[in-house]
């Protein structure tokens, strides 16, 4: 298949094996060659002459007849065409094959102007018979134009006409086997194809109606004498072709009369109707009308011409069954698969970049909100599914719709991806934003010292990040299009920022909390010191007698200090309660609030009594409690001692009053019961919803957290065994030193 090309006078055609260039199509192309080979350049040729780009707008006529019967001749008056033609002089056979070109003329003007792209077959070498060859040839090519071609050009000489054995009616009889053979497979699309007959060197004896009656007797011969397939036995030519007839003069001896006829003869290459009396040998083609009925064409859009005409002739060449629907078929397949890959080109060229910003957004730990994706993943898709039905749903329906399908399958993949990993962004950014919106009003709030709604502040926000992120989705969604409508990730979101929100309320409630534990703390360290304090009075008395109230007694001061404790914390709780309620915490939130100020209310008293009790503080104290027994008498007069006084006796008396308060400061017991308050109680079990991993800054509590191994009587012994009885010495000491002061002052005191 390397044939050179074929050079004629006025130029050149290009050969099967060729490389393509524009020259080499000038004249046309040999779509397949002497060794029976298919060009690979069809396409490009269509693409050339722009008959690729007319959609159904094309037309294919091929030629038969006898050798050197004019048939290249009759092509180049009429198209304008350059096939080879036999030299006169040389009688040389010219190059076996089928050769096509384009119609090179305009062929009238007005109702009369030829059709557009009419594309011309040239068929060589079919009478294998008159030179005593086979018929293998013929029957391809007569297959091929079958197959193909809405016209069938039969080219005759007048003197044949009747001469039913000749070589003509051998190839008629070829075509209608072939054409049985070929529509056996094809009932439901059942495509005619006109016969023209041409009658060459008509001398005009013979009207042309006589010479189509003959014709036509002929041909019911031939068709009555096919063996037909089964099935097809009653069949009628007429159910296959319709029939036209047209008689041109000599064209040596009559040349001006030959250039006129086929001058007129041109014009009836233009697209006709179908009048109701037409129909097989009845038709009226042989009167004026358009030769291109609508019916005759392949319907095999122009672009998908070349690889459905070469997978034709493959199955000829390898004489398989030539199935034409599986043809078209497998075309559908071929041609949608092959756009669907040009429009996801284009598709790609908007989309990847897009999909490469989101991928690099992610691997920066940064994920990107893209603008404006939904419009231009949308703009994508339509254009894209758009340019695929404009070119492939000329093609085998069915197919199409499955491509499309497929197609759409393709381009909601990759768009699902992007969207999802644009929602993912969104969702990410939207949280971050929130969280940081509520922070930074929170921050607002606590600066303007004004008491914010922590609550309003909340919903306010989260009003605004679902709007966000549901205008960002709703721009995503694609109508009919169910996996675009994002409810789940819409949800996901919503509850992502009720979790933030959960967790920036508990933040504010521990806020509140340290709040109120500074507000317990200082309460306590007032009122609990002003306790301690009065332990320096030696009378005991709230030094308020004149009011009535029950003077207060040493043994008195823990139930005194349980009592302010627990009142504290009562007033704490209702405040914290109160706030915490106007930012919509839960019971539950507000329990464990609730419980941890207890304990940690709890820890400030501790604390708080520890300071008191604190070995100079405490003894201090003590001195005090002493001095003021010891040294003023009942009505809270000074003593001057005199050397008379007991001051021995009333010593004794104060130091031993003074030292009882040592064992009822080591340990903290109501009066009433001689027992600690019922601090586990008081505390209680903690809520349900207490998260351990929150609470690790609490510290045990001895009695109420077990596991410590520390119990209630541990929690609640004040002073040690061992720090007491240092007390307890330190404490004589002091005293001591009291009572030597006293004594010398006495005997100064006489001195004096
Ligand atoms: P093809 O083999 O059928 O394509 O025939 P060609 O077009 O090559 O022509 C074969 C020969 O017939 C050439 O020598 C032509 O000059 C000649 N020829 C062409 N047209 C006519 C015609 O109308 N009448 C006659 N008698 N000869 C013609
Ligand atoms: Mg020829």
């Amino acid at each position: 298949s390397t044939a050179p090309s074929i050079m004629t006078m006025n130029g050149h055609f290009a050969a099967v094996g060729e490389a393509p260039t524009k020259e080499q199509y000038e004249l046309g192309i040999q779509v397949i060659d002497e060794e029976q080979a298919f060009t690979p350049h069809l396409n490009t040729y269509l693409q050339i002459t722009g008959a690729a780009q007319s959609g159904f707008n094309y037309h294919l006529i091929s030629v038969f007849g006898s050798q050197s019967t004019g048939k290249s001749t009759l092509l180049n008056n009429l198209f304008g065409t350059e096939f080879g033609v036999m030299s006169e002089t040389e009688r040389r056979q010219t190059t076996k094959g089928i050769w096509m070109s384009n119609n090179k003329r305009e062929g009238g003007s007005g109702p009369e102007k030829m059709a557009e792209n009419i594309l011309v077959m040239d068929v060589e070498g079919t009478d294998g018979r008159e030179r005593g060859e086979d018929q293998d040839f013929e029957r391809k090519s007569a297959l091929f134009a079958l197959a193909t071609s809405e016209v069938l050009i039969v080219n005759i000489w007048e003197h044949q006409v009747g001469l039913y054995q000749g070589a003509n009616m051998g190839l008629l009889k070829t075509v209608f086997e072939v054409n049985l053979q070929l529509f056996l497979k094809d009932k439901q699309s059942n495509p005619r194809s006109l016969l023209f007959f041409v009658i060459r060197d008509h001398i005009g004896a013979t009207p042309l109606s006589n010479l189509r009656n003959t014709l036509i007797a002929d041909l019911t011969n031939i068709w009555t004498s096919l063996s037909k397939p089964k099935g097809l036995e009653k069949s009628k030519i007429e159910d296959y072709f319709d029939f036209a007839f047209a008689a041109l003069p000599h064209k040596i001896l009559q040349p001006d009369k030959f250039v006129t006829e086929v001058e007129r003869l041109g014009t009836r290459f233009r697209v006709g109707h179908r009048s109701a009396k037409s129909h097989g040998l009845h038709s009226d083609h042989e009167l004026e009308g358009g030769v291109f009925l609508p019916e005759y064409h392949r319907r095999i859009p122009a672009d998908g011409f070349s690889v459905y005409a070469e997978g034709i002739w493959d199955q000829i060449v390898n004489n398989k069954d030539l199935d034409l629907p599986t043809q078209q078929e497998l075309l559908a397949q071929f041609r949608c698969d092959e756009i669907s890959r040009e429009v996801l080109e284009a598709f790609d060229a908007t989309i990847l970049p897009l999909e490469e910003k989101q991928a690099e957004g992610v691997r920066l730990g940064k994920p990107t909100v893209l603008k404006n994706l939904g419009i231009s993943g949308k703009a994508a898709r339509v254009k894209t599914v758009k340019a695929f039905e404009t070119e492939a749903s000329r093609y085998h329906k069915g197919v199409y719709t499955r491509k499309r399908v497929e197609l759409e399958g393709k381009i909601d993949i990759r768009l699902k991806a992007l969207y999802q990993g644009q929602l993912t962004a969104a969702h990410k950014s939207g949280v971050a934003s929130f969280s940081d919106a509520v922070a930074g009003a929170v921050k607002i709030g606590q600066k303007k010292g004004a008491s914010y709604e922590f609550a309003d502040i909340v919903e306010r926000e989260k009003a605004v990040a679902l709007e966000q992120f549901e205008s960002e989705a709703k721009s995503l969604a694609i109508e009919g299009v169910p996996w675009s409508n994002f409810k789940q990730q819409y949800s996901l979101y919503e509850k992502d920022l009720d979790e933030v929100s959960a967790r920036l309320r508990k933040e504010e409630m521990r806020r509140l909390a340290t709040r109120v534990e500074r507000w317990v703390r200082s309460r306590l360290g007032e009122s609990v010191g002003l306790e301690f304090n009065k332990l320096g009075s030696g009378r005991g008395g709230s030094g308020a007698p004149e009011t009535g109230e029950k003077p207060l007694t040493e043994k008195d001061l823990w139930d005194r200090i349980w009592n302010v404790f627990i009142a504290t914390v009562k007033e704490a709780e209702t405040r914290f309660v109160e706030r915490a309620k106007s930012f919509d915490a839960s019971q539950d939130e507000i329990d464990v609030g609730l419980w941890r100020l207890r304990r940690k209310s709890w820890g400030v008293l501790r604390a708080k009594i520890d300071e008191e009790v604190m070995e100079g503080n405490i003894l201090l104290k003590l001195r005090e409690n002493f001095e003021d027994k010891f040294r003023y008498d009942e009505a809270g007069v000074p003593r001057i001692w005199r050397p008379t006084d007991d001051i021995e006796g009333m010593y004794t008396k104060a130091k031993e009053s003074t030292l009882t308060l040592i064992p009822l400061l080591s340990r903290f017991r109501l009066a009433a019961t001689y027992a600690p308050p019922e601090l586990p109680d008081w505390i209680g079990n903690a809520p349900a919803s207490v998260d351990p991993k929150d609470e690790e800054d609490l510290t045990p509590i001895g009695g109420v957290d077990e596991e410590e191994g520390k119990s209630l009587e541990e929690e609640m012994t004040i002073l040690g065994e061992a720090k007491r009885q240092d007390l307890v010495v330190r404490f004589k000491k002091t005293a001591d030193g009291v009572y030597v002061e006293a004594k010398r002052s006495a005997i100064g005191g006489v001195a004096q």
